[in-house]
């Protein structure tokens, strides 16, 4: 195998669920985002550990991947997030994809080719209660939750909205989360009012799970929390979390420089003093991001040593000094659960960009190596 692999503990995020449904008490059910390949993870080994631990629901972002989970094997209900086109209706009744729905266009070619297939679909209702992205006005809810229920071979099995800023503590930020949160108990409420059963009721993704309980209502969808990170770094205290993933490589090379030798494309790092380089195999087309040097440091058997030059698209180099106990072949971590500043958090941040956007962005030929798969 190659040296460069992202190591997925699996006994890590099994912990991070297990974290959550303690902090947010047993009965409330558990919707695991495992959309973008579970943040990049892999999602049929994640959603597996997911059903393991307790989920209810997986959330996709396509049908695709909701296809995907299903030919994997998986029969566990899977919610698709985004929007899907009429194209992909016949998609959705075979698989059982359930889809998040708004606008009566929508629900009468879904209702009307479920009923052509015999089939009984499960849709949820998708609120704006003030995300500006999908979902009816709240305003509209009763009238399309009625055109739900018109739809013989629908039926409303849930009622969902999603959050904006609810992952940050700025008052304004507050006040704005909990009037999304009033928008959306009122459109809930009124469905019933209406003599309709809104079904599963749900809104928080990792946000709201650590900072509104009134907000968890019948199910929760933490994404980043499962993989081991909080939404903000002004959440990190909340509750104990385990990154899943570890980013490794190893040292294929170790070569003394003498002085004044410059390093990689651009001759951007010139070496002060005689040194030792060590060049391993990742570059940004594995996902280790171009602007990330000069910055980023590495973990070689429990100490940190820069990334000097330019990263390349499949190679970088690391000062290791004068003198080193690096050893050629030795283990290199990019970033990991270990948390000695070498965490996602610090590429993250050095990029200008939340934790989501790394793991996401660890690109596909790095083999996933799954460890710590919990035997249940
Ligand atoms: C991605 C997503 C989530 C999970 O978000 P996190 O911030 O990772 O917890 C929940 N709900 C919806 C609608 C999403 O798109």
């Amino acid at each position: 195998m190659r040296a460069t692999k992202a190591v997925i503990h699996l006994d890590n995020l099994y912990y991070n669920i297990q974290q959550i449904q303690k902090y947010c008490g047993n009965n409330i059910r558990l919707c695991v985002p495992v959309k973008a390949d579970a943040y990049g993870h892999g999602a049929t080994r994640v959603a597996i550990t997911a059903i393991k631990a307790g989920a209810s629901f997986l959330a996709v972002a396509s049908i695709q991947e909701g296809v995907d989970l299903r030919q994997a094997g998986i029969v566990t209900p899977i919610l698709s997030l985004s929007l899907p086109t009429p194209e992909e209706i016949p998609s959705i009744i075979v698989h059982s994809i359930t889809p998040l729905v708004f606008d009566k266009e929508f629900i009468h070619s879904l209702g009307s080719d479920a009923k052509k297939m015999n089939r009984v679909i499960p849709v949820h209702l998708k609120i704006d209660s003030g995300m500006g992205r999908i979902g009816c006005f709240p305003q509209d809810t009763v009238e399309i939750a009625k055109a739900i229920a018109e739809e013989p071979n629908l039926t409303l099995e849930g009622t969902c909205t999603h959050f904006a800023v609810s992952d940050s503590l700025n008052p304004e930020d507050i006040e704005f989360t909990k009037k999304q949160i009033a928008v959306f108990s009122n459109a809930v409420k009124a469905i019933r009012e209406a003599g309709l059963n809104p079904g599963i009721v749900h809104a928080a993704s990792s946000g709201a799970v650590l900072q509104y309980p009134e907000a968890h209502f019948d199910m929760i969808r933490p994404g980043i929390l499962i993989y081991g990170y909080p939404p903000s770094k002004e959440l990190s205290k909340v509750i104990d979390l385990k990154p899943v993933m570890e980013l490794e490589t190893q040292v294929v090379s170790i070569r003394k420089v003498p002085k004044g030798t410059s390093i990689s494309y651009g001759r951007t790092w010139i070496a002060k003093e005689d040194t030792l380089i060590a060049t391993l195999p990742i570059g940004y087309a594995d996902g280790l991001i171009r602007r990330l040097s000069p910055g980023i440091q590495v973990l070689i058997n429990g100490k940190l040593y820069p990334i000097v030059g330019r990263i390349c698209m499949d190679q970088c180099m690391v000062n290791l000094g004068s003198k080193t106990d690096v050893k050629r072949w030795d283990k290199v971590t990019v970033f990991g659960p270990d948390k000695k500043g070498d965490s996602a958090w610090d590429l993250a941040e050095q990029l200008d960009t939340i934790t989501y956007e790394i793991t996401c962005g660890i690109h596909k030929r790095v083999p996933r190596v799954y460890l710590g798969d919990p035997e249940i």
